[in-house]
């Protein structure tokens, strides 16, 4: 039947291109942070709804509420106020602050207005604020995936410290944005392996936590400061990041501050990929697999067999 031509449609799930949504899901991966927007209200009403109505969780995302004023005479007052609401309701352990459209557009000076409060905070005699961390996620850059990404590196860039040369047994995992459930299943692989892991960002039980009778404004668990501090101690960093461009992988970044060894992989889905994580595991913790894996990989083999006369 002849009809009318379908009409083009010039966006395609446009929700996707916003760049601090991506930032907003690395900072609930840590623990005790509150995700922190320097922009309008709009904006963080829009991505609490988006990554609420996905996971299925409350959660909340601060601002600094720029109106009309501030977008022409910028919006460092408002930042530094919104700070101080924020550490007086939440008292979190970090704050993440990520940029918006706007403000990056009038091209506020984040870093400059941020050392300004730490000095105005500590003269006013209030002791320690909590740990604060920036990033830059213009939307007009990139799309939620770009500021994942960027946060992860900017958690890294921003808290990790130097060991001194002292390696442990430990590895950093960066997984990329992959579900709770992966989360959790990766956190089990490798302390198999005899290694501990310290997986940026882990958002398995903020965004996927047990029914609660009460409101928790901060969710309990995931990746502590103290953890993404000691990753400069690492003994080597496995990074889900094949296709990821240089300027977004926070395992370069440790590999280039630390001199720290980085495994490149793809994500293990199919056998080729799983065995890629298999092999580095067994060369960084120089256990073997445990059995159980080699039982999973067995079947997994015998059921390609079995099933490719239908194939
Ligand atoms: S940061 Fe930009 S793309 Fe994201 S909600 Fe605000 S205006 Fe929209």
């Amino acid at each position: 039947m002849m009809g009318e031509p379908a009409k083009y449609v010039s966006s395609t799930n446009a929700c996707r291109q916003c760049t601090p949504l991506g930032a907003c899901l690395a900072f609930k991966g840590v623990r005790g942070a509150v995700p922190y927007l320097h922009g309008s209200q709009g904006c963080a009403t829009y991505m609490r709804r988006y990554i609420i109505s996905h996971f299925r969780e409350p959660i909340d995302i601060a601002s600094s509420a720029l109106g009309e004023k501030q977008a022409v005479f910028g919006g460092g007052p408002n930042l530094k106020e919104g700070l101080v609401n924020v550490i007086g309701k939440y008292e979190p352990e970090v704050i993440g602050i990520a940029t918006t459209c706007l403000t990056e557009t009038i091209g506020d000076d984040v870093a400059s207005i941020l050392i300004e409060f730490d000095r105005e905070w500590k003269a006013s005699g209030k002791g320690e604020h909590p740990q604060l961390v920036r990033v830059s996620t213009p939307s007009y850059q990139g799309s939620h995936v770009e500021g994942f990404h960027a946060t992860v590196r900017a958690l890294a860039d921003q808290l990790a410290l130097d060991a001194d040369g002292v390696k442990e047994k430990r590895v950093n995992l960066f997984p990329g944005i992959v579900s709770t459930a992966d989360l959790r299943h990766l956190r089990e692989l490798v302390e198999g392996f005899g290694l501990t892991a310290t997986i940026l960002p882990d958002y398995s039980d903020t965004l996927d936590g047990p029914a609660l009778d009460r409101y928790m404004p901060i969710s309990p668990g995931c990746t502590g400061v103290e953890d993404i501090k000691a990753m400069g101690a690492s003994g080597a960093s496995v990074e889900f990041g094949s296709l990821l461009p240089r300027k977004w992988s926070a395992g370069e970044l440790l590999k280039e501050r630390f001199g720290q060894r980085l495994e490149t992989l793809g994500l293990p889905i199919g056998l080729r990929a799983t065995d890629a994580l298999f092999k580095a595991l067994q060369s960084i913790s120089g256990a073997a697999t445990p059995a159980r894996y080699k039982g999973q990989r067995g079947r997994l083999l015998d059921a390609y067999v079995d099933g490719h006369k239908y194939l």
